[in-house]
């Protein structure tokens, strides 16, 4: 599994090397509890800006386009996307400053949502949301109803996952 920093001040050196050794555990974690793969699966950690520009970067590569997104991605916790290899996990630095436990609640759910990427028609269904984002396609009203409502779905099945971190500190320790 690749796991890098990226446009990350030696600041956080910390959280990075944090990441480095808890996200393999929290790939084959999730995996055993869900009885699915996690798949082929980058980790970077970065600032705002550079989860932008990795994001970016891969929408690119995978729609094969150097067209710009119409909606750019809102600041968050993390962010998990495809890449051309699989997913992509940007982890965003700042607000897990000297936070090693929310750090591993973001690993496991972000590995929840590398599994969903990896089943049946995920990756096509995503492929078609980022088609529209980069004005390559548009998505008829219900389709998007339906992404929408799988997003969610998504969300909740990550959010309820992330009670495995507390595992993870164990393992870690
Ligand atoms: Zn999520």
């Amino acid at each position: 599994m690749r796991i890098y920093g990226h446009r990350l001040g030696g600041r956080y050196a910390m959280e990075l090397a944090h990441v480095r050794e808890t996200a393999p555990l929290a790939a084959r974690l999730v995996e055993r509890e869900m009885g699915e793969r996690v798949g082929s699966v980058e980790v970077a950690v970065s600032c705002t800006d550079g989860a932008r520009d990795l994001l970016l970067a891969a929408h690119q590569a995978v729609l094969g386009t150097r067209n710009k997104p119409r909606w750019r991605p809102a600041a968050a916790l993390a962010h998990s996307t495809l890449s051309t290899s699989g997913t992509l996990i940007v982890i965003e630095a700042k607000p897990h400053r000297g936070d090693l436990g929310l750090l591993d609640e973001t690993l496991v759910h972000e590995f929840v949502h590398a599994v969903q990427f990896n089943r049946g028609e995920a990756r096509s269904g995503m492929v078609r949301h980022l088609r529209n984002n980069y004005g390559l396609g548009d998505l008829a009203w219900a389709e998007c109803r339906a992404a929408n409502k799988q997003v969610a779905r998504n969300e909740r099945e990550a959010e309820g996952m992330e009670r495995l971190a507390t595992r993870l500190s164990k393992a870690v320790a």
